[in-house]
């Protein structure tokens, strides 16, 4: 470390606490600001790629990661007619890689207990202001804290402070979103696949098994349901008798693994944005996460990026003693990956939650056919399992992290498709 900072983060998402992690473990002085007075993920579960999991390695949690979450080795998605749009597998790429589905309250949990050391989180206190020149806070009460060598926003998706720090080339709201929630997985027939159903670009359901959490061992699999962005509101919802035969039309096996769920109040609400700055940081103030680039989850990429944008901030700060230097350094690093995937996600997301009805049948004529061609499919493999760097590039994995998955990770079973083995139990 070149110097102790004193480093204050608001929020207490992924990003932020894998700041608070990193940091103070490299001896900074840290101090967490979270406007929920208990602090805890919202929403379901979410698929952890190659590159997220190299965080995790880094940072000692992957046996823990492990040992709650579900590996997956496939992703496939198919027409309500059961045509293939998409079905790659990691292995194709490299055998030992895989995604790990988790809940988002065991990532929470991993980082929140890692978090021991120099450890100070203020719960229920909702930032209003950053002054990005002082280094300072003024919280919902009025209170003034700081001045801080470094203040990271990681005030996720919707971020209210953004614009404080800097200007945003643009920032708009997706018109569509989802309901999500989680199910019992039970005998769910595919536990190593991300599976999504497709109904042209109208209906989409996806479901995700995603392990245990540390405090409740029943494995449990993340349910996606698309919506338009209007129709997450409260007066639109069209009755649970409608939505369920809606569910059960597109996916009968997902509407069974609903049917104890209690709609909509078991259901989570999300709404994407589109946010790119040109700048992520100006003078003591940095955005980081969602708050620098939000992004739709069509790839499942966020949680990832705000792992790496912790970690290359680590990385940063360990170069350079001036603040400044370091975070013109942290972005440079971390620009090419991050701005690849928001291209994508802006392109693709249409093609999955519109109401382009032509979009969506060419999707369903072109994809799963362009996929196999084999130059294409390599480039998609690595669209899809978070390691496109830029355009062309890699996104360079250590090699002793696919040491450690083969190693760490239980032998992954002989997978076979039950359905294409002859037939669902
Ligand atoms: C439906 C859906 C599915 C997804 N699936 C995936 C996936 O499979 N894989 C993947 O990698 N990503 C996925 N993502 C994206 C991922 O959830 C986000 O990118 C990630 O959570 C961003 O983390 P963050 O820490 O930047 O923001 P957040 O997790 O949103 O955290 C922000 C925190 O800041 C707090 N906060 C907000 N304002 C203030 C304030 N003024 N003062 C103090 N605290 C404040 C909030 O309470 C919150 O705790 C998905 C997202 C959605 C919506």
């Amino acid at each position: 470390m070149s110097r102790e900072l004193s480093i204050a983060i608001v929020g207490y998402g992924t990003a932020g606490q894998a700041a608070a992690l990193l940091l103070s473990r490299d001896g900074h002085r840290v101090e967490a600001f979270e406007r929920a007075p208990q602090p805890r993920p919202v929403g379901a579960g979410f698929l952890l790629q190659p590159t997220g999991l190299e965080v995790l390695w880094e940072l000692g949690l992957l046996e823990s990661a492990f040992a709650h979450g579900a590996r997956i080795l496939r992703l496939y998605g198919e027409t309500d007619a059961g045509r293939p749009v998409m079905d790659m597998r990691y292995a194709e790429l490299e055998p030992r890689l895989f995604g790990l589905g988790l809940q988002r309250g065991t990532l929470f949990s991993l980082l929140d207990r890692a978090w021991t050391s120099r450890r100070s989180l203020r719960a229920g206190c909702a930032i209003v202001s950053v002054d990005v020149r002082e280094g300072r806070l003024t919280d919902a009460d009025g209170h003034r804290h700081g001045p801080y060598d470094l203040v990271l926003v990681a005030d996720g998706s919707g971020s209210s402070l953004r614009g404080q720090v800097a200007p945003a080339r643009y920032d708009r709201p997706y018109p569509w979103g989802a309901q999500w929630c989680l199910v019992e997985t039970g005998a769910w027939p595919w536990p190593a696949e991300l599976r999504q159903r497709y109904r042209r670009a109208r209906c989409m359901a996806g479901m995700l098994p995603v392990g245990t959490h540390p405090d409740d061992p029943v494995p449990r699999t993340s349910f996606f349901w698309s919506v338009p962005a209007a129709a997450l509101e409260d007066a639109a919802w069209p009755g649970e008798s409608a939505w369920r035969a809606g569910l059960d039309a597109l996916w009968p096996e997902a509407g069974e693994r609903l049917a104890a769920t209690p709609v909509p109040q078991g259901l989570a609400r999300a709404r994407y944005r589109d946010a790119v700055h040109a700048r992520w940081y100006a003078g003591r103030a940095a955005l980081i996460g969602d708050a620098a680039h939000a992004m739709s989850p069509q790839l499942g990429q966020g949680v990832n990026m705000a792992l790496l944008d912790a970690r290359a901030l680590r990385d940063a700060l360990r170069a350079h003693a001036d603040v400044e230097r370091a975070l013109a350094q942290w972005q440079r690093a971390r620009l090419a990956h991050v701005r690849v995937y928001q291209r994508w996600s802006r392109w693709l997301t249409p093609l999955f939650q519109s109401d382009l009805d032509y979009a969506a049948r060419l999707r369903d004529r072109v994809f799963h056919p362009l996929t196999r061609v084999p130059g294409l499919r390599a480039q998609s493999l690595r669209v899809l399992t978070g390691t496109r760097l830029g355009w062309f590039g890699t996104f360079a994995l250590a090699p002793a992290l696919l040491d450690a998955l083969a190693a760490a990770a239980a032998p992954a079973p002989a997978y076979t498709d039950p359905v294409e083995a002859g037939g669902l139990p």
